[in-house]
């Protein structure tokens, strides 16, 4: 490939004998090897942990996996007002507005407008909390959940029904 007028500089160096003698690394590997092993085996002092039978403490300030927050009537706080979708840095947030049935109003509290569609594209996500932070109606919410891994892409969109359910670890 022509690299045309650019000019290249070969920062390449010459090994030093000692590193030409690899029988000198191989041994200290196994020094490494054998000093995590006897702090391991004798010393029971483990730098790993037996997951999911043990898991670690997080900060208080963890950002997991959100989840929309239901009111006493187990309707969505989301009023659609499309805060969250609008200060998204990595628009990840996709919502569908619809009109809310007035009968969903039993505690007289106005939410003319409900979400008909509300994703969350969890590979896009940076958890930066800033859509939690916006929203008016605390109804966009961060859970402690970090067990996340899914088998396809598709998983990974979150959709109105998942984000409302009961979720462990709302924290
Ligand atoms: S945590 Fe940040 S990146 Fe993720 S949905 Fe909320 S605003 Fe967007
Ligand atoms: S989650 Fe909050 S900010 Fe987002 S659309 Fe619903 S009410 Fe607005």
């Amino acid at each position: 490939m022509s690299t045309g007028n650019i000019k290249t500089t070969n920062v390449s160096r010459p090994y030093t004998w000692k590193e030409r003698l690899y029988l000198l690394t191989i041994p200290k590997g196994f020094l490494v090897t054998l000093r995590y092993f006897i702090r391991g085996f004798f010393l029971r002092k483990s730098n790993t942990i037996s997951y999911p039978e043990e898991r670690r403490n997080y900060s208080e300030r963890f950002r997991g996996m959100h989840f929309i927050s239901l009111d006493e009537n187990k309707l969505e706080n989301c009023t659609a007002c499309y805060l969250c979708q609008t200060v998204c840095p990595a628009k990840c947030i996709t919502i569908t507005a619809e009109e809310r049935d007035p009968k969903e109003n039993p505690v007289g509290v106005a939410k003319e407008k409900r979400p008909k569609a509300f994703d969350i594209d969890a590979l896009r996500c940076c958890f930066c909390g800033m859509c939690e932070e916006a929203c008016p109606k605390d109804a966009i919410k961060m859970s402690r959940n970090y067990e996340l891994a899914v088998h396809t892409r598709e998983m990974a969109m979150y959709d109105l029904k998942h984000l409302s359910r009961e979720v462990k670890n709302r924290g």
